[in-house]
């Protein structure tokens, strides 16, 4: 068996060899149709810029970096030469910015003008880079089964691995995570290899070449099966992280991967019905709108479903059964914290300094949402264009801008998921997602659910609160007594399960409000001075 896992290790790695190798690889020919296709598209005026741009690219084999940044470089001289013309031609501009030049400009070009051995072998490609990982991923996990032996969570050692406390392992994966966010959503132009890698799936669900999306939505679905595998192993004695695992598991394949696909397939809207706003926070944008609006009944009930889903399934779900039904049965960001990230939910932070940032973040994004949406709404029916200066000299598309860059990407994407191996599996969830913040209201002033304590069973061993992803410091609760109603509980059910003396007990039951949130009076060290006592007796 450990044979077995060895092997699974080799092939995993080399997966992951060839996936960063071809980043630095490959071959890229423009040719003249697609260069004039290119420039007709991305609206270029200049004749400086497209001449010398073709005569340094056209008919050329590059690289993906000697492509994008003879693009680039012509681009910086052609904004020069126009702005040392005597009169300024502003149509002749080309509008540079790091954060959207590379996906937005450059990388429509270097991905249709790949070429060589990795589009003309994708299938062998494919198999290379995700089969061997994911078999190898496979091949790690499933031994487990017999090595780690008798039912029940193995979580020996977790603290002493360099992988899962912080240690050098952990750094490493870290930097791996953070580096592929700020390529896929950043530079896509230097993954166009592993997107050839992916192409044929895509052809064959929505008929359209794959984009650094469906790469995205290839890997998330991968990785989270295989971590999948692994939760089925190691809680496979728990019903509850059984069939959650396998629930969440499933929303995530069907309703963010292939149903959108199959929609695009049938030229409708891409759409994921169960990502509520204001997670989905393009949900009211003017385009997203407008695409639905005209896109027939389907798209009205797609918005007619996606304004419901906000406003009555969310918080009436939420009553029910607490955030739990979304958070861990149904998000795919949390779908992917209890696959991916469970070797990481010991990391989260437990101080009460945390929990007051947390307080302060995520409240602050939902308010960011909120306003951005209500300016965007605002816009949208007064007929007033998005682009159009409102106050400070500030339009409501640059808020929009804002917040797809500081919270859609680099919070949710980079440090939501990079920070993994660093802060724990939900830093997102617990610190910025907007979502969570509105569930968490209803769940903690309007709601069923509750962890229940067996308070006199407790043995303060602490493991519930250490693998609490949501830094909640569970034990101080059970040592009291006391009912967990936080709004930040995801409801994972990992403190219950981890939990030696079956003290906790996630319920919905019915509630007569008061008892749900009641505090026992008792005695804490702290609370009387037993000294002055004693010498009150003598
Ligand atoms: S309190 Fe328990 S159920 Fe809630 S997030 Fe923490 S570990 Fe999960
Ligand atoms: S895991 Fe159970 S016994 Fe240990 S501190 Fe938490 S509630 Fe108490």
């Amino acid at each position: 068996m450990k044979t077995i896992k060895n092997i699974g290790y080799i092939l995993t790695f080399l997966g992951f060899a060839f996936f960063i190798g071809s980043i630095f690889t490959g071959t890229y020919k423009v040719t003249p149709e697609i260069y004039t296709k290119w420039i007709e598209s991305k609206g270029v005026k200049s004749e400086y810029f497209i001449e010398n741009t073709k005569k340094r690219i056209v008919n050329k084999e590059l690289s993906a970096w000697e492509l994008s940044s003879k693009i680039i470089e012509n681009a910086k001289a052609s904004n020069e030469y126009q702005h040392n013309q005597p009169k300024v031609d502003w149509n002749k501009i080309i509008h540079l910015k790091w954060s959207k030049t590379s996906k937005d400009f450059v990388y429509p070009l270097v991905r249709s003008s790949a070429t060589g051995w990795f589009t003309n072998n994708t299938a062998l490609w494919f198999l290379l880079t995700f089969g061997l990982a994911i078999i190898g991923g496979l091949l790690v996990f499933i031994p487990d089964y017999k090595l780690l032996g008798p039912a029940g969570i193995k979580n020996n050692g977790i603290f002493q691995h360099s992988a899962t406390n912080r240690g050098i392992i952990g750094f490493i994966t870290a930097f791996f995570f953070i580096g592929f966010y700020i390529f896929l959503y950043f530079f896509p132009n230097y993954l166009v290899n592993p997107i050839l890698a992916v192409n044929g799936i895509s052809k064959s669900l929505s008929g359209n070449p794959a984009s650094q999306w469906f790469l995205y939505g290839f890997m998330y679905c991968s990785v989270m099966t295989v971590f999948a595998v692994r939760m089925f192993i190691k809680y496979r004695h728990n019903k509850y992280q059984m069939i959650r695992t396998a629930v969440v598991l499933f929303f995530q394949i069907a309703f963010a991967f292939l149903i959108p696909e199959i929609l695009v397939a049938f030229n409708k809207p891409w759409f994921d019905f169960k990502n509520a706003w204001p997670l989905n926070y393009s949900f009211f944008f003017d385009w997203n709108i407008n695409q639905l609006i005209n896109s027939g009944n389907l798209g009205i009930f797609m918005f007619v479903w996606g304004v419901i889903l906000t406003l009555v399934v969310v918080p009436v779900m939420v009553y029910f059964y607490g955030k739990r039904w979304y958070c861990s049965w149904v998000c795919g960001c949390g779908g992917l914290a209890e696959t991916l990230g469970d070797p990481y939910r010991q990391l989260s932070n437990k101080s009460l300094f945390s929990w007051k940032v947390e307080r302060w973040l995520i409240h602050g994004v939902l308010l960011f949402a909120t306003i951005m949406t209500g300016l965007t709404l605002y816009v949208y029916f007064a007929e007033i264009p998005s682009w159009k200066q409102l106050f400070l000299g500030i339009s409501v598309y640059d808020v929009q801008t804002w917040y797809g860059f500081f919270i859609g990407s680099i919070f949710s994407g980079v440090i939501g998921t990079g920070f993994y191996p660093i802060m724990g599996n939900r830093v997102w969830c617990r610190f910025g997602c907007p979502l969570a913040a509105y569930l968490g209201f209803v769940q903690r002033f309007k709601s069923r659910f509750r962890i229940t304590t067996n308070g006199g069973q407790c043995i303060s061993c602490g493991n519930c609160s250490t693998y609490c992803e949501q830094g909640i410091d569970v034990r101080s609760y059970a040592q009291k007594g006391q009912n967990i109603v936080r709004s930040s509980c995801v409801g994972c059910g990992i403190c219950s399960a981890v939990c030696p003396r079956g003290v906790l007990k996630l319920e919905n039951g019915s509630d007569t409000g008061t008892s749900r949130t009641k505090t026992n009076d008792i005695l804490l060290g702290n609370d009387i001075d037993l000294l002055s006592m004693t010498n009150k007796h003598d």
